[in-house]
């Protein structure tokens, strides 16, 4: 199952790279929607995460390890997203100057690493339904990697910084809503790759009988 790991884990690389290059030019840039968009890419490399260990993984173990973390992963989010909301509101009663180049350039960036993302999993998309969903998932992602550059464009080019946490508040509340929605429809099939087979594999023996 090589062809299929190897695609999923060059896939996660680069999804932490857009994760730690959102995280630290919004720290500098002091863009929240920056940092919103990390941590929406976090989310999907926790999905990421997921579908390496069902690859890697013995059936049962990552099934099982599968099922906790991913409950886990979906409050953390939506607790890190809330914080965020918080932080979000507090910038447009008291807004604070924001770097608007850093959300331009890095969501340009991170535009074209979601793409990159897309392109792996696309040759592998028909192995499994979640690694269709995260495929579909990070080519929709090209877009929302739009939300800090327009964000930085706004800032820039209106001078009012208060567009920054206005788009990280339109992210935030996206996926909190897609976060909660995905939790409540529990799609057992899509959320644990409980058949992380290989299309390659051979037939077991009954079936050729
Ligand atoms: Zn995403």
């Amino acid at each position: 199952m090589a062809h299929v790991r190897k695609p999923l884990i060059y896939a996660t690389a680069l999804n932490t790279g857009i994760v730690v290059a959102e995280a630290i030019a919004g720290y500098h840039a002091h863009s929240l929607s920056l940092l919103m968009d990390s941590v929406h890419n976090l989310s999907d490399e926790l999905a990421l995460v997921s579908l390496c260990l069902a690859y890697l993984l013995p059936l049962r173990l990552s099934r099982d390890l599968q099922r906790s973390a991913n409950l886990l992963n979906s409050a953390g989010l939506i607790a890190i997203s809330g914080l965020l909301v918080w932080q979000a509101l507090a910038r447009l009663m008291a807004p604070t100057a924001v770097l608007g180049t850093f959300p331009v350039v890095v969501g340009l960036l991170a535009a074209v690493g979601n793409g990159g993302v897309a392109r792996l999993l696309r040759d592998v998309r028909d192995q499994n339904p979640a690694i269709r969903l995260a495929y579909l998932h990070n080519l929709g992602d090209v877009y929302v990697s739009l939300a800090p550059v327009a964000a930085g464009v706004l800032v820039t080019v209106s001078g009012q910084s208060l567009f920054d946490p206005l788009m990280a508040l339109l992210v935030a509340l996206w996926l909190i809503a897609t976060t909660v929605q995905e939790i409540r429809s529990a799609g057992d099939a899509l959320l644990w790759p409980e058949d992380a087979v290989c299309g390659h594999d051979p037939l077991p023996v009954h079936e050729l009988v």
